[in-house]
């Protein structure tokens, strides 16, 4: 580590949890982030802050104007411009010693799996059931644990999917088997939602993912977290798989 590098991650330095050698795995790392809006936000400014050595970024959106109330790390100058350009940009600023790689691009059943299996790790808070669905399959097939996070009006969730690791760990479309009716999905473009929100929901999936790299604390595998910000109060819940999910039901699992 030179120099620099040992005073930037000082404060993780300290941490017995993390220390050179959890420094060093972060650095190793190469994590996707799939969505770069209000919950890739956080994790993109996390992730580059902590030294995630390579941080892929996939999206396919511009920013807008009305983005800038939730996307933190956009400007009004970005107006217009491809959100993986300014996003990349922000996090180089913050850390030159990281790299970011721009895949300009919406996943989905044609293009994720290639994209997902050139990382370790994929996070996703992408606003469509298709596009969850797409990167569930990619990450199932490359055996890549996937960080979930969805936000509506004052609520969000988390959760990490990795059926492969062990008998009984579900992936997300054993959560979500089909996309919910209209009216009962969370939907941040017609309901709204709480610029906060985004901002605690992807600062607890960057947290999950740095677990993940470091293999400390306990993974939400298995297990889903439901915030509620007005009620100022999150709860688990488990989650199990579903033997005849289309996605993992017959995929090998690890003994655990
Ligand atoms: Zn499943």
């Amino acid at each position: 580590m030179t120099p620099g590098e040992r005073e930037r991650y000082l404060r993780h330095l300290l941490l017995k949890e993390v220390g050179g050698q959890g420094q060093q795995k972060l650095k190793n790392a190469r994590v996707l982030i799939v969505g770069a809006g209000g919950l890739g936000a956080p994790m993109i400014q996390y992730l580059a802050g902590a030294g995630v050595g390579t941080i892929g970024l996939a999206d396919d959106d511009s920013v807008a104007l009305s983005n800038l109330q939730r996307q933190v790390i956009y400007a009004t100058g970005d107006i217009g411009a491809p959100k993986t350009e300014r996003a990349k940009a922000f996090a180089q600023r913050l850390n030159p010693e990281i790299d970011v790689i721009e895949h300009r691009v919406r996943l989905d059943n044609a293009n994720a799996r290639e994209i997902v299996e050139r990382y370790d790790l994929v996070a996703e808070g992408v606003d469509s059931f298709e596009a969850r669905y797409a990167i569930n399959r990619a990450a199932i097939a490359a055996r890549r644990p996937l960080v979930s996070a969805a936000v509506g009006r004052f609520e969000g969730q988390l959760s990490l999917f990795k059926p492969f690791a062990g008998a009984g760990l579900p992936c997300y479309r054993c959560f979500a088997p089909a996309p919910p009716p209209r009216e009962e999905a969370i939907d941040c473009e017609r309901e709204g939602v709480f610029g906060p929100v985004v901002g605690v929901v992807g600062a607890l999936a960057a947290l999950e993912i740095l677990k993940e790299i470091l293999g400390v604390g306990e993974s939400l595998a298995g297990r889903i977290l439901l915030y509620d910000s007005l009620r100022s109060m999150a709860r688990l819940a488990k989650l199990p798989a579903d033997p005849a999910c289309p996605d993992c039901g017959s995929i090998d699992r690890e003994s655990r």
